[in-house]
């Protein structure tokens, strides 16, 4: 059975046409697969016209769909892009994430059931992320935000550390929710002493992650009414002066909305991409897609989006829909965006952060069952896979592939 991989994609391609009658193969500028995800890029000399590229992207998530179809490739998302000749995209489309069976039975030869369209726009990169730099390091900065507070965006950035962690990686989390700090709480730090060696915060190691917050250097019962510049010192003292020594991934808990902290972060630091976490309620959906909004405005990817709170399952064993489960899901298909997973309502979730015991949620006897640990897992997995396309993308790691 072929492989999904990048001669599956060419040779899909191969046989279709683009908008002069052109196989669409020879508009590609770049393509990169990475388990059951895929995303290429495209580029079509002298056309700007938003109905024809929507075509042409159309086309080409129907010929690479049809051929995984045809040949058993298992594609579970499938991201096109068309770009200028500069490299700005015009036009965004994500195929997927993962269909149900349902959604399956609904893409039809062209595939198109399924397509997210996004306006073709002419907007180049911002400037945000072109003077930032890395740290030391450390392979991957992902940070996790979201439009309103109380979404689970903390919840979410603790426990996508810890699974990250739980496969193998080396990993650290950062609080860069300067005003208001969760990881003390979620990660049970409220007994450690912090430590600092040569002007350097030591990490705490918990849970199998390197951690660290702002919240361990203030009164955690006076409010934290910074101005913008302190604030601003406060973020990058953490991300800069933290002894994280090497690590796979750095996640960054952001301040919920779209504040100057992730302006601050985006100018300083060269991130991997950004989480969106949201849930399933329609005012839910507004604010995040302003987040997903700032994030491309700031030059940032956006890596995926994860429903929090989806779903809820009962002591009779039944899934009660409270919020409109999928509704994150379908908000990020239509902006274009890869979907993470989904997490549902768990009350093990809830004591376990309040306990300090991230650990426990990946354990189905103290995580009320098999649906957490496992959702979790997924997440991480996702998240895995979009960074390595990310990491392909900015041409950071290897391989990158352009056709001529
Ligand atoms: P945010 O960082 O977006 O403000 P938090 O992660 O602090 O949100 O979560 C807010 C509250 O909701 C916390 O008490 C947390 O334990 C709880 N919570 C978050 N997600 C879930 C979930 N899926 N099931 C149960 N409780 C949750």
């Amino acid at each position: 059975m072929p492989a999904l991989n990048r001669d599956f994609l060419k040779a899909a391609l191969s046989t279709a046409e683009g908008p002069t009658g052109e196989p669409l193969v020879r508009n590609l500028e770049w393509t990169a697969a990475c388990e059951t995800f895929a995303s290429v890029k495209l580029h079509f000399p002298g056309i700007t016209d938003a109905d024809t590229l929507d075509a042409a992207a159309r086309r080409t998530h129907g010929a690479i769909r049809a051929a995984a179809g045809e040949q058993g490739v298992v594609l579970s998302s499938l991201i096109v892009e068309i770009v200028d000749e500069a490299g700005t995209v015009l036009l965004s489309s994500n195929s997927g994430p993962k269909p149900s069976d349902d959604q399956n039975a609904k893409l039809n030869d062209a595939g198109e059931a399924n397509q997210a369209k996004a306006p073709a726009t002419t907007e180049h990169k911002p400037a945000a992320q072109q003077g930032a730099s890395g740290i030391p390091g450390v392979k991957n900065i992902i940070a996790v935000g979201a439009g309103k507070g109380g979404v689970g965006k903390s919840t979410v950035s603790v426990n996508l550390a810890v699974a990250l962690a739980k496969k193998g990686h080396a990993v650290g989390i950062m609080d860069g929710d300067i005003y208001g700090p969760s990881l003390p709480t979620m990660l049970g730090l409220n007994a450690h002493e912090l430590i600092l060696r040569e002007r350097m915060i030591e990490p705490f190691l918990v849970h199998g992650v390197k951690a660290v917050t702002i919240g361990k250097m203030v009164d955690p019962e006076k409010p934290l009414i910074w101005r913008g510049p302190m604030a601003h010192g406060a973020f990058k003292q953490l991300s800069e002066q933290t002894s994280w020594g090497e690590l796979d991934y750095l996640i960054i808990d952001l301040p919920p909305g779209t504040g100057d902290i992730p302006l601050t972060m985006a100018q300083s630091l060269q991130l991997s991409g950004a989480v969106i976490v949201c849930t399933p309620q329609k005012v839910a959906q507004d604010d995040a897609v302003r987040a997903a909004r700032m994030f491309q405005q700031l030059g940032v990817d956006v890596l995926g989006v994860v429903e929090n709170m989806s779903y809820f399952i009962g002591d009779d064993g039944k899934t009660y829909d409270i919020f409109g489960r999928g509704g994150a899901e379908q908000m990020a298909q239509r902006l274009g965006l890869p979907f993470l997973g989904a997490i549902p309502i768990n009350t093990a979730l809830r004591t376990n952060s309040d306990s300090g015991d991230a650990s426990a949620n990946f354990d189905p006897n103290t995580a009320g069952g098999e649906a957490l640990p496992k959702a979790l897992a997924k997440l991480a997995d996702n998240l895995e896979s979009q960074t390595a396309l990310a990491g392909m993308k900015q041409g950071r790691t290897k391989p990158k592939l352009t056709i001529s």
